[in-house]
């Protein structure tokens, strides 16, 4: 029996069990404070004899430090060291990877990316993240891919709502900021479009899988699409666009594929 952790900005979810077929999953526990929130975490894997776990983490992540970066917006998280928790309370080894990576991971094993590489995987919610798969590993550098933050040329004047860039993608498209400009979902479609056609241009994906809240609008991926054609303009092929299998389930299927596969493809 293998053990996940999603560890999302408003909610964890964790679950037990070896694939998407049999995994058992959590109630949602509310994103607080460490303390309060892995008392949950703990609860539910009470009892369990675990393999190994995964842990798909928001962003940003210090893989090497197998914490919670100092960075974070969310301050009673600044420098968890989640996995070192994990592992003394779960009394089992720990793999920790970001959210969208585990998610780019399970879609590829068991989802609607299965065997494609590269594969990205982005999620348009709360925030906006992106994780990846490419020559057969998933994609860590000096940090990890941060693919919510990147600049697109602005079509409107508005401010944005990055708390670091203020009119970064997460900044113009993410749930917030479609809501601060009273519901504009076609101007963030037309900015995720550029943002895809720079993913396109940069890694060559074969597949971009969008999910997250924001995606859930009707029409959304159509618009996405459409918005994508338009800035390639015709200069190089693009990736097949569509929604991951999992829906809702790919962070927490995610990270039981981190813990499945050990955090390798
Ligand atoms: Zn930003």
């Amino acid at each position: 029996m293998f053990g996940a952790i999603e560890a999302g900005g408003t909610k964890f979810v964790c679950a037990v069990g070896t694939g998407p077929e049999d995994a058992v999953i959590s109630a949602e526990i509310p994103t607080t404070t460490p303390e309060e929130t892995m008392a949950g975490v703990a609860a539910f894997f009470k009892g369990k004899r675990l393999k190994r776990v995964g842990i798909g983490c928001f962003g940003p992540v210090d893989l090497a430090g197998g914490r919670i970066a100092r960075s974070t917006p969310k301050v009673a998280w600044r420098g968890f060291g989640i996995q070192a928790w994990v592992e003394k309370a779960l009394g089992a080894k720990a793999v920790l990877d970001t959210d969208v990576n585990g998610a780019v991971l399970g879609e590829y094993l068991w989802g609607a990316g299965q065997g494609i590489d590269p594969l990205l995987y982005l999620t348009v919610g709360t925030g906006i993240g992106g994780g990846g798969i490419a020559g057969g590993r998933l994609l860590h550098g000096l940090l990890h891919p941060e693919m919510g933050h990147v600049r697109v040329p602005r079509v409107d004047a508005a401010p944005g709502i990055c708390h670091a860039h203020g009119d970064c993608l997460e900044g113009l498209a993410s749930g917030p900021a479609i809501a601060a400009r009273g519901g504009d979902y076609g101007l963030a479609a037309e900015y995720l479009g550029m943002a895809v056609q720079n993913y396109a241009c940069v890694l060559s994906p074969r597949m971009i899988l969008i999910g997250g809240g924001v995606m859930k609008h009707p029409g959304m991926l159509g618009m996405v699409r459409a918005a994508a054609k338009k800035q390639m303009n015709g200069y190089a092929p693009l990736p097949v666009i569509r929604a991951p299998k999992f829906g809702q389930r790919a962070g927490t299927l995610g990270a039981l594929a981190l813990a499945v596969r050990g955090g390798k493809v």
